[in-house]
């Protein structure tokens, strides 16, 4: 359990306030009681693989096995102090309130010993108690902050999908042979009513690491397709609307049901539905990443990798998958034309693109020697600030008009 494999683990200490209050008024079988309870609350919040164990009086820990990231032991603290809040219904008692305080410390960073671990712990759920009870602090401070931000951010994100605070840009896809709009990304922002509109890079992460990326991703696709079907009921030409597809959403599996229900519900065509998932998506799934874009693709949506050339990079691989669009991506067009390698890496993607059959588009285009260029070697299509940056729904309307 404490050998040096790079997993890393969650040791929480948890202490119950108010316990002995509970005790001295309503006896040890209420105590007892009690504390069989507390238990079944913590275990319920708890994944197969960890441990809850009681340490004596009131005093339990908890051992949350390969933890990803430091916050995702707050993440669970939290949420079994939110837990323990909630009255109990004893026999002799039917509205009991007791609360909790939680010290963490994480293995191997705080200690590599059971006995380190333990007494590490065992500070941190003192400075817990020390800050007011009811709250969780790790053995050291600098954490504490970070956690406790990240759960700030993440139910303030909560808060912004539910009073629909999320919007969604359009950046328009421009067809080289003819110049003209022929689709749009649909970018998310949120409209936050303080800090102003905040960019994707600043809340996707940490939606996709809290899983509120699932509903924010499906709340992407229903207005994207909602706003599809209205502009071709307002008589705009059909547009190629493409959509972002997390790892997260993607490893999930109901990927194709969700989509399906959304073209349903917003009557949306499906050819002009396209779904652009990442290189680092795909090789996440490996083995069930065909077996979902088959699928996907027999709905008759579209399909794309995104930022081709930032992760893996591996063109012999994606012959594998049933790909319709390779997205190039905006590192390889940075440097056009004062890169001789990148300007090479690109010619070699639209050509190997080219001979797996797929279209390819290039990112991220601003000058326009970048579009000579990539015009040049045969590129299909491109999107970039050169043309626009990702605008609103009406701006886009505006856009495509002025042609
Ligand atoms: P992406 O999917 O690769 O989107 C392209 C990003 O490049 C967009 O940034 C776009 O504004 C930016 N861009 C396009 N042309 C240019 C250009 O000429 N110059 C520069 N400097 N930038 C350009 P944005 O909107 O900030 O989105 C960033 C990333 O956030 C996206 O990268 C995507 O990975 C993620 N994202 C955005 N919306 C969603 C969403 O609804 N779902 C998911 N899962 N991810 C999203
Ligand atoms: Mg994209
Ligand atoms: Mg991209």
């Amino acid at each position: 359990m404490w050998s040096g494999d790079g997993r890393q683990m969650g040791l929480l200490m948890l202490d119950l306030d108010r316990f002995k209050a509970v005790n001295d008024s309503l006896g040890h079988l209420a105590g007892d009681e009690l504390l069989q309870q507390v238990a079944e609350r913590i275990t319920a919040r708890l994944r197969d693989v960890d441990m809850v164990a009681r340490l004596g009086g009131d005093e339990f820990i908890v051992l949350l096995e390969d933890i990803v990231q430091p916050e995702d032991a707050a993440r669970v603290a939290k949420e079994i102090i939110a837990d323990l809040n909630r009255p109990f219904c004893l026999s002799m008692s039917d509205n009991v309130r007791i609360g909790a305080s939680i010290g963490i410390c994480l293995y191997p960073k705080h200690g590599d010993s059971p006995e380190l671990l333990m007494d590490h712990a065992d500070d941190a759920l003192y400075q817990a108690k020390d800050a007011g009870r009811g709250c969780f602090a790790y053995f050291s401070e600098d954490l504490t902050l970070v956690a406790q931000e990240r759960i700030a951010l993440e139910s303030r994100l909560r808060q912004a999908v539910e009073q629909q605070e999320l919007r969604i840009f359009y950046q328009p896809q421009v067809d080289f042979a003819s110049g003209h709009i022929v689709g749009a990304e649909a970018l998310v922002r949120w409209q936050d009513p303080v800090d102003g509109l905040v960019q994707p890079l600043s809340f996707i992460p940490i939606a996709e690491e809290s899983g509120l990326i699932v509903e924010i991703g499906a709340w992407v696709l229903h207005e994207t397709c909602r706003q599809g079907r209205q502009w071709l009921d307002e008589g705009l030409p059909p547009l190629t609307l493409a959509v972002n597809v997390s790892p997260h959403q993607f490893r999930r599996g109901d990927i194709c049901a969700m989509v399906a229900t959304v073209l349903d519900e917003t009557g949306f065509p499906p050819e002009q539905l396209e779904l652009e998932i990442t290189e680092t998506g795909l090789m996440e799934n490996q083995e069930n990443a065909v077996v979902i874009l088959n699928s996907l693709r027999a709905q008759g949506v579209r399909l794309a990798i995104d930022d081709f050339g930032s992760g893996y990079s591996s063109l012999g691989y994606l012959k594998n998958f049933p790909l319709d669009v390779l997205k190039i991506d905006k590192s390889f067009i940075d440097d056009i034309p004062f890169h001789q390698d990148d300007m090479e890496i690109a010619a070699t993607i639209v050509a190997m693109g080219h001979i797996l059959g797929f279209k390819v588009l290039a990112e991220g285009v601003e000058t326009a020697a970048q579009l000579a260029f990539l015009q040049e070697k045969g590129c299909d299509s491109y999107q970039g600030y050169i043309k626009s940056q990702p605008v609103s729904a009406h701006e886009f309307v505006e856009l495509l008009r002025k042609k």
